[in-house]
């Protein structure tokens, strides 16, 4: 292993996954290496269907690759047997997904709780780090509440806070912040910059919310399951060759190259008509 595996808790290396559902193949991850140090918040942006979700998946272990290696807190899940995998989920990964998945009818507390005693604790250790937790992300006062009693952004903090339930060193967020109003969002992604800063977490947050970029010491762009480093700028903008309204690049549908030329669009169905006739858009938007 390479000397960064001490301070790496997460290493992604070279992995692929491709769904095959009839006779179509979509290759949903494309070759993608990352690594994320204890302390740092990764951000991966990308268009809808570019292959976040996926990619987080196998980060946690929920979805094996087809092909390549990932590390998590030093252990190789890709080489790790399925019976063993639950362990590895429970303690070493907290995961935090677009929308609560809060249990509707336990309280805040024993949403955490029942965490903490899955990994083993007894139900009082379970129920008094559950109140910790959930004090330490301000909702004290909300530990008997309801899921359906909660505001959006009380119920991404108990989800936070189940994340963290056994302190794992890895925190995996899938568009935290979609269902969340844009204060709202700002304090989620500032909650997770405090996990990497001040908790030592390894943070890779999936989104393609722009507004979120300052809290992330490196940001990654995924399109067609393939990572680059550097993503097209949050405010550069181009003109839907099809429909010629204005698309921000990085919220495209999808892009295009034609002779050289990149073309944006503002969604599926221009994509769709643009690539069933290409000259037709090219020739148009040249004239
Ligand atoms: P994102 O999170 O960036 O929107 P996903 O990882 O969900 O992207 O999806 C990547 C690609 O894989 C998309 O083309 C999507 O339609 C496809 N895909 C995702 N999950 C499945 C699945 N379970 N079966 C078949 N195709 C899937
Ligand atoms: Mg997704």
């Amino acid at each position: 292993m390479s000397e960064t595996a001490a301070t790496d808790a997460l290493i992604v290396s070279k992995v692929s996954k491709a769904y095959v559902a009839g006779e179509t193949e979509v290759q949903a991850v494309a070759d993608a290496s990352l690594t994320v140090a204890r302390g740092e918040v990764v951000l991966v942006q990308g268009p809808s269907g570019s292959g976040k979700t996926t990619l987080l998946a196998m980060c946690g272990a929920l979805l094996r690759p087809d092909a390549g290696r990932i590390w998590v807190d030093g252990i190789e899940v890709t080489a790790t047997p399925e019976r063993r995998l639950p362990e590895v989920r429970l303690r070493r990964v907290g995961f935090v997904f677009q929308s609560a998945n809060l249990l509707a009818n336990l309280t805040a507390l024993e949403n955490v709780q029942v965490v903490v005693e899955a990994a083993g604790a007894t139900r009082r250790d379970a129920g008094s780090r559950a109140r910790d937790l959930l004090a330490e992300l301000r909702l004290g006062d909300r530990l008997d509440s309801l899921p359906r009693q909660l505001s959006g952004g009380e119920a991404q903090r108990v989800a936070i806070a189940r994340a963290l339930a056994n302190d794992p060193p890895i925190v995996l967020a899938d568009e935290p912040t979609a269902n969340l109003d844009s204060r709202t969002g700002y304090q989620l992604m500032h909650t997770l910059e405090l996990l990497a800063k001040e908790r030592g977490k390894a943070v890779l947050a999936v989104t393609h919310d722009h507004r979120i970029e300052d809290v992330a010491d490196r940001i990654l762009w995924l399109e067609d399951g393939r990572l680059a480093d550097r993503p097209p700028s949050a405010t550069e903008t181009d003109r839907d060759p099809v429909c010629g309204m204005t698309v921000t690049i990085e919220h495209a549908a999808g892009r295009r190259t034609v002779a050289g030329h990149d073309y944006a669009f503002c969604s599926e169905i221009c994509l769709d008509r643009f690539d069933a006739d290409p000259d037709r858009y090219v020739n148009i938007s040249r004239a």
